[in-house]
């Protein structure tokens, strides 16, 4: 399979073409399609297999294909375990969407909140964070989740290996109920579907 069978927008092929992929992993070729038609996806899928890719671009291309006016909103969450991953997702969000008009920014915690809360105020559509500083933002009222569209749990295994369940849960908590969800697990034990089953709906 080529990228190109994968019904992607020009601006994201040119992008993908410009990182020198012809080919999409087996993780990008089975939830690309399901990212771009809105359901739900729980993929299992380690670091190393593309499963940024597979999550980031079709978030890229549901979000350049909507019109809107005014301020931009935060559309989608993407929600990682560490600072590392969190810089990484970005890196690649700038990668494929160089050639759209949508704004990402990151946040972690461990470094002063002042540039991040600048970058929010000027306005993002994608938003990538770690729990405990997405949560410490929220608090203050630099965030706001109502005019969420997809929300990805990533690295769902570590995040509770680390013990930020309950934030993640605190997150959950403070999405739309009528929302799209990418869960991502490197493995799939009891507790990690028991999260899957009270995240995803469809
Ligand atoms: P990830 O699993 O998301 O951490 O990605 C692992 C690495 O594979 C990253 O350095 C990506 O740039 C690279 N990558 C992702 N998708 C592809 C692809 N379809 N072809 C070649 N390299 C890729």
């Amino acid at each position: 399979m080529l990228f190109t069978e994968l019904n992607l927008i020009q601006p994201i092929l040119r992008a993908i073409e410009e990182e020198g992929y012809t080919t999409p992993t087996p993780i990008q070729q089975q939830a690309i399609p399901h990212v771009l038609k809105g359901t739900d996806v729980l993929g299992c899928a380690q670091t190393g297999t593309g499963k940024t890719a597979a999550f980031s671009i079709p978030i890229l291309q549901q979000l350049a294909d909507q019109t809107f006016q005014g301020k931009r909103k935060i559309r989608s969450l993407i929600l990682t375990p560490t600072r590392e991953l969190a810089i990484q997702i970005g890196e690649s969000l700038a990668a494929y969407g160089r050639h759209l008009k949508l704004k990402h920014t990151v946040i972690f915690g461990g470094v002063n909140q002042n540039p991040q809360v600048n970058s929010l105020q000027s306005g993002v559509d994608i938003l990538v964070a770690t729990p405990g500083r997405l949560l410490d933002l929220m608090t203050q009222g630099y965030i706001s989740l109502l005019d969420l569209q997809i929300f990805v749990l990533d690295e769902a295994d570590r995040m509770l290996d680390m013990g930020f369940i309950h934030d993640v849960n605190k997150v959950i908590r403070a999405l739309p109920d009528k929302r799209q969800n990418l869960f991502f697990s490197a493995t799939m034990a009891p507790e990690i579907l028991k999260l899957a089953g009270t995240i995803l709906q469809d």
